[in-house]
Protein backbone atom coordinates (compact mmCIF):
# COMPACT_ATOMS: atom_id res chain seq x y z
CA UNK A 1 0.00 0.00 0.00
CA UNK A 2 1.03 3.40 -0.68
CA UNK A 3 1.73 5.86 1.80
CA UNK A 4 2.19 8.82 -0.60
CA UNK A 5 1.64 12.58 1.29
CA UNK A 6 -1.05 14.46 -0.38
CA UNK A 7 -1.99 17.90 -0.15
CA UNK A 8 -4.82 20.66 -0.73
CA UNK A 9 -4.60 23.83 -2.50
CA UNK A 10 -7.76 25.98 -3.71
CA UNK A 11 -8.47 29.31 -5.35
CA UNK A 12 -11.42 30.74 -4.73
CA UNK A 13 -15.37 30.43 -6.20
CA UNK A 14 -15.22 33.72 -8.05
CA UNK A 15 -18.90 35.62 -8.76
CA UNK A 16 -19.76 34.95 -12.51
CA UNK A 17 -21.46 38.42 -12.43
CA UNK A 18 -19.03 39.58 -15.33
CA UNK A 19 -16.16 37.78 -17.23
CA UNK A 20 -13.03 37.28 -15.19
CA UNK A 21 -10.61 40.19 -13.69
CA UNK A 22 -7.05 39.87 -13.49
CA UNK A 23 -7.24 39.35 -9.59
CA UNK A 24 -8.78 36.18 -10.20
CA UNK A 25 -5.66 35.25 -12.67
CA UNK A 26 -3.80 36.32 -10.18
CA UNK A 27 -5.25 34.18 -7.62
CA UNK A 28 -5.17 31.09 -9.83
CA UNK A 29 -1.44 31.88 -10.73
CA UNK A 30 -0.74 31.90 -7.00
CA UNK A 31 -2.52 29.07 -5.77
CA UNK A 32 -0.89 26.88 -8.87
CA UNK A 33 2.62 28.02 -8.23
CA UNK A 34 2.17 27.20 -4.54
CA UNK A 35 0.74 23.48 -5.73
CA UNK A 36 3.70 23.20 -8.35
CA UNK A 37 6.25 23.77 -5.68
CA UNK A 38 4.38 20.89 -3.20
CA UNK A 39 4.68 18.40 -6.49
CA UNK A 40 8.21 19.77 -7.21
CA UNK A 41 8.53 18.08 -3.45
CA UNK A 42 6.49 14.82 -4.33
CA UNK A 43 3.48 15.58 -2.86
CA UNK A 44 0.20 14.45 -3.96
CA UNK A 45 -1.40 17.58 -4.85
CA UNK A 46 -4.47 18.55 -5.66
CA UNK A 47 -5.67 22.43 -7.29
CA UNK A 48 -9.36 23.15 -7.13
CA UNK A 49 -12.00 25.93 -7.96
CA UNK A 50 -14.74 26.53 -9.37
CA UNK A 51 -17.54 29.17 -9.78
CA UNK A 52 -19.74 30.86 -7.59
CA UNK A 53 -23.29 30.85 -9.85
CA UNK A 54 -25.99 31.30 -7.44
CA UNK A 55 -25.55 34.11 -5.98
CA UNK A 56 -28.32 37.64 -5.84
CA UNK A 57 -25.53 39.20 -7.45
CA UNK A 58 -25.38 37.20 -10.54
CA UNK A 59 -29.19 37.72 -10.78
CA UNK A 60 -29.19 41.10 -10.58
CA UNK A 61 -26.61 41.12 -13.61
CA UNK A 62 -28.50 39.04 -15.26
CA UNK A 63 -31.66 41.37 -15.57
CA UNK A 64 -29.71 44.31 -15.96
CA UNK A 65 -28.08 42.26 -19.59
CA UNK A 66 -31.68 41.31 -20.19
CA UNK A 67 -31.22 37.73 -20.28
CA UNK A 68 -32.45 35.25 -18.42
CA UNK A 69 -30.13 34.18 -15.47
CA UNK A 70 -29.74 30.69 -16.67
CA UNK A 71 -27.89 31.62 -19.95
CA UNK A 72 -26.02 34.55 -18.13
CA UNK A 73 -24.50 32.45 -15.99
CA UNK A 74 -23.49 29.42 -18.44
CA UNK A 75 -21.93 31.97 -20.44
CA UNK A 76 -19.78 33.36 -18.05
CA UNK A 77 -18.71 30.32 -16.02
CA UNK A 78 -17.66 29.35 -19.53
CA UNK A 79 -15.26 32.02 -19.86
CA UNK A 80 -14.03 31.23 -15.89
CA UNK A 81 -13.55 27.86 -17.36
CA UNK A 82 -11.86 28.79 -20.09
CA UNK A 83 -9.08 31.18 -17.96
CA UNK A 84 -6.94 28.33 -16.34
CA UNK A 85 -6.26 27.01 -19.56
CA UNK A 86 -5.10 30.08 -20.64
CA UNK A 87 -2.82 30.72 -17.65
CA UNK A 88 -1.37 27.12 -18.22
CA UNK A 89 -2.79 26.21 -15.24
CA UNK A 90 -4.84 23.02 -14.44
CA UNK A 91 -6.91 22.17 -12.45
CA UNK A 92 -7.64 18.98 -10.56
CA UNK A 93 -11.64 19.45 -9.57
CA UNK A 94 -13.86 22.42 -10.64
CA UNK A 95 -16.89 23.03 -8.74
CA UNK A 96 -19.70 24.73 -11.20
CA UNK A 97 -22.04 25.38 -8.48
CA UNK A 98 -25.81 25.50 -10.48
CA UNK A 99 -24.79 23.15 -12.52
CA UNK A 100 -23.12 19.89 -10.70
CA UNK A 101 -25.23 17.43 -9.36
CA UNK A 102 -22.62 16.38 -7.28
CA UNK A 103 -22.59 20.00 -5.67
CA UNK A 104 -26.12 19.96 -4.88
CA UNK A 105 -26.29 16.74 -3.08
CA UNK A 106 -22.99 17.50 -1.26
CA UNK A 107 -24.94 21.16 -0.35
CA UNK A 108 -27.90 18.88 1.21
CA UNK A 109 -25.51 16.70 2.91
CA UNK A 110 -24.08 19.60 4.97
CA UNK A 111 -27.27 21.37 5.55
CA UNK A 112 -29.22 17.84 6.78
CA UNK A 113 -25.88 17.37 8.83
CA UNK A 114 -26.02 20.68 10.26
CA UNK A 115 -29.46 20.45 11.32
CA UNK A 116 -29.30 17.23 13.16
CA UNK A 117 -26.82 18.91 14.80
CA UNK A 118 -28.91 21.41 16.48
CA UNK A 119 -27.10 24.17 14.48
CA UNK A 120 -29.61 25.25 12.20
CA UNK A 121 -33.24 27.21 13.18
CA UNK A 122 -35.35 29.08 11.94
CA UNK A 123 -36.19 33.17 12.53
CA UNK A 124 -37.98 36.02 11.60
CA UNK A 125 -35.05 38.61 10.77
CA UNK A 126 -34.65 42.14 9.81
CA UNK A 127 -31.03 42.92 8.57
CA UNK A 128 -28.75 45.47 6.50
CA UNK A 129 -27.61 43.49 3.33
CA UNK A 130 -24.78 44.44 0.74
CA UNK A 131 -25.86 42.74 -2.39
CA UNK A 132 -22.33 43.08 -3.51
CA UNK A 133 -20.81 41.17 -0.63
CA UNK A 134 -23.82 39.45 -0.48
CA UNK A 135 -23.82 39.46 3.55
CA UNK A 136 -25.39 40.99 6.40
CA UNK A 137 -23.65 43.36 8.30
CA UNK A 138 -24.44 44.89 11.83
CA UNK A 139 -24.55 48.55 12.18
CA UNK A 140 -20.91 48.36 13.87
CA UNK A 141 -19.17 46.64 10.36
CA UNK A 142 -20.78 50.23 8.60
CA UNK A 143 -18.78 53.12 7.99
CA UNK A 144 -20.95 56.17 7.91
CA UNK A 145 -23.91 53.61 7.24
CA UNK A 146 -22.44 52.22 4.18
CA UNK A 147 -20.93 48.90 3.31
CA UNK A 148 -16.48 49.70 3.71
CA UNK A 149 -15.81 47.24 0.75
CA UNK A 150 -18.53 48.58 -1.62
CA UNK A 151 -19.15 52.35 -0.13
CA UNK A 152 -22.58 51.82 -0.53
CA UNK A 153 -25.53 51.78 2.04
CA UNK A 154 -26.92 48.11 2.49
CA UNK A 155 -30.48 47.28 1.69
CA UNK A 156 -33.11 47.07 5.15
CA UNK A 157 -34.45 43.27 4.53
CA UNK A 158 -36.71 41.53 6.67
CA UNK A 159 -37.98 37.72 6.00
CA UNK A 160 -38.09 34.23 7.81
CA UNK A 161 -34.68 32.38 7.47
CA UNK A 162 -32.53 29.63 9.05
CA UNK A 163 -30.13 30.27 10.77
CA UNK A 164 -26.89 28.44 11.48
CA UNK A 165 -25.48 28.92 15.65
CA UNK A 166 -22.36 30.50 15.03
CA UNK A 167 -22.09 31.27 18.17
CA UNK A 168 -21.58 27.74 19.09
CA UNK A 169 -18.26 27.67 18.10
CA UNK A 170 -16.81 30.90 19.46
CA UNK A 171 -13.80 29.72 21.41
CA UNK A 172 -13.65 26.47 19.20
CA UNK A 173 -12.60 29.22 16.32
CA UNK A 174 -10.95 30.94 18.78
CA UNK A 175 -8.67 28.86 19.46
CA UNK A 176 -7.85 27.40 16.10
CA UNK A 177 -6.44 31.06 14.76
CA UNK A 178 -4.35 31.39 18.59
CA UNK A 179 -3.07 28.18 17.86
CA UNK A 180 -2.10 28.13 14.13
CA UNK A 181 -3.82 24.97 13.88
CA UNK A 182 -6.01 26.92 11.50
CA UNK A 183 -2.49 29.34 9.96
CA UNK A 184 -3.44 32.79 8.50
CA UNK A 185 -0.95 34.54 6.55
CA UNK A 186 -0.03 37.18 6.50
CA UNK A 187 -0.12 37.91 10.37
CA UNK A 188 -2.40 41.62 9.95
CA UNK A 189 -5.18 39.00 8.86
CA UNK A 190 -4.78 36.83 11.23
CA UNK A 191 -5.11 39.43 13.44
CA UNK A 192 -8.21 41.25 11.47
CA UNK A 193 -9.60 37.46 12.14
CA UNK A 194 -8.76 37.57 16.10
CA UNK A 195 -10.41 40.41 16.49
CA UNK A 196 -13.64 39.26 14.77
CA UNK A 197 -13.81 36.50 17.16
CA UNK A 198 -13.17 38.85 20.43
CA UNK A 199 -16.17 41.15 19.16
CA UNK A 200 -18.16 37.94 19.40
CA UNK A 201 -19.53 35.21 16.77
CA UNK A 202 -23.12 35.88 16.05
CA UNK A 203 -25.41 33.53 14.17
CA UNK A 204 -25.58 33.97 10.91
CA UNK A 205 -28.56 33.84 8.42
CA UNK A 206 -27.69 30.49 5.70
CA UNK A 207 -30.99 31.06 3.80
CA UNK A 208 -33.25 33.46 1.32
CA UNK A 209 -36.87 33.74 0.72
CA UNK A 210 -37.09 31.84 -2.72
CA UNK A 211 -39.21 35.66 -3.89
CA UNK A 212 -35.51 37.18 -2.74
CA UNK A 213 -33.67 34.64 -4.59
CA UNK A 214 -35.52 35.33 -7.35
CA UNK A 215 -35.88 31.26 -7.45
CA UNK A 216 -32.37 30.91 -8.04
CA UNK A 217 -30.27 28.93 -6.12
CA UNK A 218 -30.04 25.20 -4.38
CA UNK A 219 -33.25 24.72 -2.49
CA UNK A 220 -33.37 24.16 1.60
CA UNK A 221 -33.45 20.49 2.06
CA UNK A 222 -37.69 19.66 2.59
CA UNK A 223 -38.50 23.42 2.39
CA UNK A 224 -38.96 24.74 -1.11
CA UNK A 225 -39.55 28.03 0.52
CA UNK A 226 -36.03 28.87 0.83
CA UNK A 227 -32.94 28.74 -1.36
CA UNK A 228 -29.54 28.07 0.93
CA UNK A 229 -27.38 31.10 1.46
CA UNK A 230 -25.03 31.65 -1.75
CA UNK A 231 -22.12 31.63 0.74
CA UNK A 232 -23.07 28.61 2.52
CA UNK A 233 -23.32 26.98 -0.96
CA UNK A 234 -20.19 28.27 -2.39
CA UNK A 235 -17.81 26.46 0.29
CA UNK A 236 -19.06 23.35 -0.35
CA UNK A 237 -17.64 23.84 -3.48
CA UNK A 238 -14.34 23.28 -2.01
CA UNK A 239 -15.46 19.85 -0.72
CA UNK A 240 -17.53 18.93 -3.82
CA UNK A 241 -15.11 19.77 -6.43
CA UNK A 242 -13.46 16.61 -5.14
CA UNK A 243 -16.96 14.77 -5.01
CA UNK A 244 -17.94 15.19 -1.89
CA UNK A 245 -20.27 13.50 0.06
CA UNK A 246 -18.30 10.41 -1.68
CA UNK A 247 -15.66 9.55 0.50
CA UNK A 248 -13.14 8.21 -1.59
CA UNK A 249 -11.35 11.18 -3.56
CA UNK A 250 -12.36 13.32 -0.78
CA UNK A 251 -10.56 11.39 1.98
CA UNK A 252 -7.68 11.13 -0.22
CA UNK A 253 -6.98 14.61 -0.96
CA UNK A 254 -8.84 16.36 2.15
CA UNK A 255 -9.33 14.22 5.15
CA UNK A 256 -5.83 12.48 4.83
CA UNK A 257 -4.06 15.85 3.45
CA UNK A 258 -1.10 16.76 5.32
CA UNK A 259 -2.17 20.56 4.92
CA UNK A 260 -5.29 22.02 3.40
CA UNK A 261 -4.86 25.27 1.98
CA UNK A 262 -7.27 28.15 0.98
CA UNK A 263 -6.09 30.82 -1.32
CA UNK A 264 -8.21 34.07 -1.27
CA UNK A 265 -8.39 37.38 -1.31
CA UNK A 266 -8.71 39.88 1.80
CA UNK A 267 -12.25 40.78 1.32
CA UNK A 268 -13.79 37.17 2.34
CA UNK A 269 -11.54 36.21 5.03
CA UNK A 270 -14.32 36.54 7.73
CA UNK A 271 -16.09 33.83 5.35
CA UNK A 272 -12.73 31.27 5.40
CA UNK A 273 -11.31 32.01 8.65
CA UNK A 274 -15.21 31.96 10.79
CA UNK A 275 -18.14 30.60 8.94
CA UNK A 276 -16.06 27.28 6.87
CA UNK A 277 -14.33 26.44 9.98
CA UNK A 278 -17.52 26.41 11.95
CA UNK A 279 -19.68 24.82 9.01
CA UNK A 280 -17.27 21.53 9.13
CA UNK A 281 -16.82 21.16 13.03
CA UNK A 282 -20.28 21.24 12.76
CA UNK A 283 -20.46 18.46 9.87
CA UNK A 284 -17.21 16.35 11.69
CA UNK A 285 -15.27 17.15 8.87
CA UNK A 286 -11.51 18.31 8.63
CA UNK A 287 -10.79 21.95 8.78
CA UNK A 288 -8.60 23.97 6.27
CA UNK A 289 -5.27 24.36 7.98
CA UNK A 290 -3.59 27.31 6.32
CA UNK A 291 -5.64 30.68 4.54
CA UNK A 292 -3.23 32.47 1.98
CA UNK A 293 -4.49 35.84 2.13
CA UNK A 294 -3.54 38.29 -0.73
CA UNK A 295 -4.28 41.61 -1.37
CA UNK A 296 -6.23 43.51 -4.74
CA UNK A 297 -4.91 43.51 -7.70
CA UNK A 298 -6.88 45.72 -10.61
CA UNK A 299 -5.74 47.19 -14.03
CA UNK A 300 -4.20 50.48 -12.18
CA UNK A 301 -3.72 49.63 -8.88
CA UNK A 302 -2.67 47.36 -6.33
CA UNK A 303 -4.03 47.29 -2.43
CA UNK A 304 -2.35 44.95 -0.23
ZN1 LIG B 1 -20.33 45.33 0.26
Amino acid sequence: MTTLTTRFVSASLPYVNAVPHIGYAFELVLADAIARASRERRVDTVLVSGTDDNSLKNVRAAADAGESVAAFVDAKAAAFQALPDKLGVKLDGFARTSRSAVHRAAVEHVFRRCTERGDVYKKHYRGLYCVACEQFYLPRDLTDGCCSVHLVPPEEVEEENYFFRLSRYQDAIAELLRSGALRVTPEERRSEALRFVERGLVDFSISRSVSRARGWGIAVPDDPSQIVYVWFDALIGYLSALGFPERERFDRYWTRADRRLHVIGKDILRFHALYWPAILLSIGEALPSALLVHGFLSVDRVTR
